[in-house]
């Protein structure tokens, strides 16, 4: 989410990353540009009945960045710093993240400036009804499939599908993702963001000569990615986690933590902190941790000029978007340490998404060893093809998952033409 004090604005941020990459690849100015427009952008204000009767103007934006390969793909988001600017730059952000795992998508984003944490369910679902409402002309299963983000969850993703569906006069569950298993959601979906995070990350050690089995691993952010993660790596890899933390602080044990353990402790306590025979330590300090492998899993901008130096790990997982500041970027790269950049590290969540709506517009569901294996697939061949790119361009992994990224939507805007 964007800083509301930071001067960064996060669009510019998305608009410089595409002219590194243009630079590199060798960009013509008439492209560029295309990459640096959203395709469409909808602002919608519209009144919502809150529960002492009175009215109040929401306003809601829905950005459709690059539909050249494929239907628009991307969350929404509820919070009350949602920008105009935040929206394009998150749904940027999604096009080439689909476009790294090579899912047939383009990118898009929404959010409505609201807060939320002081609304009842039933103003959040008139909210959420009437929303999908002023959408729905721009949305559908061919057009642009949102899906969940900052405080919305399944339960908003099945009133978007029933307004929508309303509205058309049958069912359509193809039209939104991460809904409930019982409304056409997909198994698996839940946890494959923490489980694509630990397939690049078992990849990547492979090509570092580094053994999982007893490597050491820190998460910042013991939440629905980080925890899965550490689940994954430590029961299929036999890694140890040494650290972990959450918003109120962090724990650490050299000899390593049990993660189920942790997640049951956190489920009844609130925290990871207090856990039994480990040391509190402090967020930062996580991120500190002498330990093999580093996932940050909470927030933006937490791995920054002012403590890059100090992280020694040997592979940074993304699983966050956004943890790295470009200029700590360029010191991890000094330091030799492999950063798996966001687009690629947390790109599990949208490819099982891309599962949900594939099994809902053929009616055909699959069992979860079926999306795990083709998650695995994916994010394998994903893996590959950005270190692929790294070794050619001999440049970092994020500026290859970019590089690999761009290129992929200039090819198919080329071989499409500019209309008309
Ligand atoms: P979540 O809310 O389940 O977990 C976030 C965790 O971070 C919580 O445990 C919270 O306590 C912790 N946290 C908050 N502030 C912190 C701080 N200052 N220091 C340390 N920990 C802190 O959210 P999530 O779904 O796991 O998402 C985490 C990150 O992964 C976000 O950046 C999100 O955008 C990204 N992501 C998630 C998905 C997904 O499918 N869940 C997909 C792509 C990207």
């Amino acid at each position: 989410m964007a800083n509301t004090e930071s001067p960064i604005n996060p669009f510019e941020t998305a608009k410089q990353q595409v002219d590194i990459v243009a630079d590199l690849i060798g960009l013509e100015g008439g492209i560029r540009e295309v990459l640096k427009h959203p395709k469409r952008e909808l602002t919608v204000n519209f009144p919502v009945r809150m529960d002492d009767g009175s009215y109040r103007v929401y306003t809601g934006y829905r950005v459709q960045y690059n539909m050249a390969r494929g239907p628009c793909k991307g969350g929404i988001r509820y919070h009350p710093q949602v920008s105009l600017d935040e929206v394009r730059a998150l749904a940027a952000w999604m096009t080439w993240k689909c476009a790294v795992v090579n899912i047939p998508y383009g990118g898009a984003k929404g959010g409505v400036i609201c807060d939320p944490k002081h609304m009842s369910k039933g103003e959040l679902e008139r909210l959420t009804r009437r929303y999908a409402s002023e959408i729905a002309a721009f949305i559908g299963p061919e057009m642009d499939i949102p899906a969940p983000d900052v405080y919305t969850d399944s339960q908003t993703m099945a009133w978007i599908m029933d307004t929508y569906s309303m509205q058309k006069g049958y069912s359509v569950p193809g039209v939104v993702t991460g809904k409930p298993i019982s409304l056409g959601g997909s198994e698996g979906r839940g946890e494959a963001t923490g489980r694509g995070c630990a397939y690049v990350i078992r990849e990547s050690a492979k090509d570092l000569g580094l053994h999982l089995k007893n490597a050491s691993v820190a998460i910042q952010g013991f939440g629905n990615a980080g925890s899965v993660a550490a689940n994954i790596l430590a029961d299929e890899q036999g890694a140890k986690i040494v650290a972990v933390s959450d918003s109120r602080g962090g724990i650490y044990n050299a000899g390593g933590l049990n993660p189920h353990a942790v997640e049951e402790f956190k489920k009844k306590s609130g925290s990871v902190v207090g856990f039994p025979g480990a040391k509190a330590i402090s967020n930062e300090e996580v991120l500190e941790t002498p330990a093999d492998i580093l996932i940050p899993a909470a927030l933006e901008n937490q791995i920054t000029k002012k403590n890059a130096d100090k992280i020694r790990a040997k592979i940074v997982a993304e699983a966050a978007n956004g943890p790295t500041l470009p200029e700590a970027d360029t010191v991890l790269f000094q330091k030799k340490i492999t950063v798996l950049p966001d687009i690629l590290a947390n790109a599990g969540g949208v490819t099982v998404s891309y599962f949900e709506w594939a099994q809902d517009i053929q009616g055909f569901f699959w069992p979860l060893a079926e999306v795990n294996s083709r998650l695995e697939r994916v994010m394998v061949q994903s893996y590959n093809d950005v270190h692929r790119v790294a070794g050619e361009r001999k440049v970092h992994h994020r500026t290859a998952a970019y590089a690999l990224a761009i290129q992929r939507v200039v090819d198919a805007i080329r071989i499409r033409g500019i209309y008309p």
